[in-house]
């Protein structure tokens, strides 16, 4: 794990403007740190974390239950800033897909999937990802950088300003659910994830439960169990493949870690249950990792462990080398998984006609040289 984590350049130590600090995105540690720097009481903490976190507002002037100079000169120190959203694009099927650009101008995306019951955030936690999982666009960008904490969270907030949820309403929202399944390998950035899921998990704030925050990972197997037992939030592990061949050769990641060892993990992931079971995400690649004898050795790899399992049609990208399964291979591969007695829902695509579904993410951002001078490279 700290090979990757050294590889993966640091987010830069602030996204401040150069004069003013900004509140957004700080934990609560971080803001009763600033007021008692700034010779404020304590409880002045607990009140801006609501104007952040709860109201969502950006202006201090509206923060009336503070004296107007000390609002002033609140102002004059800190912001209370988004990052630039540099294109906002809507599906067909209202799936909204946000292009945001921070300070140092690299850039990531994150998705609002609406559902009757339900609307999900995608969220980024890397720009670009350093594994190469074949069938995955973003894949395909090098890492650039881990996102910082504060750019994980803005991600949330910039979705209910666009959504108009503010103050974060306690019914009828349209953001329920947050999933880490956007751009990067979430637990390849630990530190700052788990920053972030705890200001967005905190009940003053933004107040979504873990048991709405799904995280996925390609099997980070070593940060598994910390994740369970420090942040509870539901797990998901991109499996794909039934033999360790076959997934590492689509998932590189797994001739580190190869599936017995990620099974292991999840056997004993901290608070699955029957009724919180990990989630086995698989992407139906046609010819490639469809066939039903597949699926029962799928059945019999899950033997004991709280699982369901999701099917995820093969979202398609420019030159990828892939075809998504059949209809029927789908349905065949589903109806073997659910007759085991697991819940195997073959998930809709979502957003496909803007490029937001699961996979067809990715950014402009490149890493740059920074030892050879020249050009940067073009895009992939
Ligand atoms: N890095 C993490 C989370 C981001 S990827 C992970 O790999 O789990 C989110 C999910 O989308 C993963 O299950 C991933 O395998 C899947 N995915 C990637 N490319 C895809 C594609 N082209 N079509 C469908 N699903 C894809
Ligand atoms: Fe990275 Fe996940 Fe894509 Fe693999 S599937 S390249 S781990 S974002």
């Amino acid at each position: 794990m700290s090979v990757h984590l050294a590889a993966a350049p640091a987010a830069p130590l602030t996204t401040d403007s150069p004069d003013r600090k900004n509140l957004v995105g700080m934990t609560r540690a971080e803001i009763a740190a600033e007021m008692a720097a700034f010779g404020a009481e304590p409880f002045r903490a607990r009140q801006l974390w609501h104007w952040v976190y709860h109201r969502g507002v950006t202006d201090f002037a509206v923060m009336t239950n503070l004296s107007k100079p000390f609002r002033e000169r609140l102002a004059a120190r800190y912001e209370l800033r988004r990052p630039e959203t540099s294109r906002a694009q809507t599906s067909r099927d209202g799936t909204r897909k946000w292009l945001l650009r921070f300070d140092d101008r690299q850039e990531v995306e994150t998705v609002h999937i609406p559902e009757s019951d339900r609307g999900t955030l995608c969220v980024s936690s890397q720009v670009g990802c350093t594994l190469n999982c074949t069938f995955c666009h973003t894949g395909t960008q090098l890492l650039v950088r881990n996102l910082g904490a504060a750019e994980i969270v803005a991600q949330v907030m910039i979705a209910r300003d666009a959504l108009g949820e503010w103050p974060s309403p306690q019914d009828d929202r349209q953001l329920t659910n947050i999933v880490l399944m956007g751009m990067g390998e979430p637990l390849y950035n630990y530190d700052n994830v788990a920053a972030a899921v705890k200001i967005v998990m905190d009940p003053e704030g933004l107040a979504i439960s873990r048991r709405k925050i799904t995280l996925s990972t390609s099997g980070v197997v070593p940060m598994i169990e910390r994740c369970g037992a420090e942040l509870g939030v539901n797990l998901a592990i991109s499996l794909h493949a039934v033999t360790d061949d076959l997934r590492t050769e689509l998932v590189p990641l797994n001739r580190k870690h190869p599936i017995a060892e990620l099974l292991d993990a999840c056997r004993t992931y901290p608070g699955s249950s029957n009724a919180r079971r990990i989630t086995f995400e698989y992407v139906m690649l046609k010819g490639v990792n469809d066939s039903p004898a597949e699926a029962r050795e799928l059945v019999r790899l899950l033997k004991g462990i709280p699982a369901k399992v999701n099917l995820i049609p093969f979202n398609p990208w420019p030159g990828a080398p892939y075809e998504c399964s059949t209809d029927a291979a789908i349905a065949a591969f589903s109806d073997i998984v659910f007759n085991a007695g697991y819940s195997a829902p073959v998930r809709t695509p979502r957003g496909r006609d803007i490029s937001a579904a699961c996979g067809q993410l990715k950014s402009e951002s490149m890493r740059a040289r920074r030892t050879v001078p020249g050009p940067v490279p073009a895009p992939l």
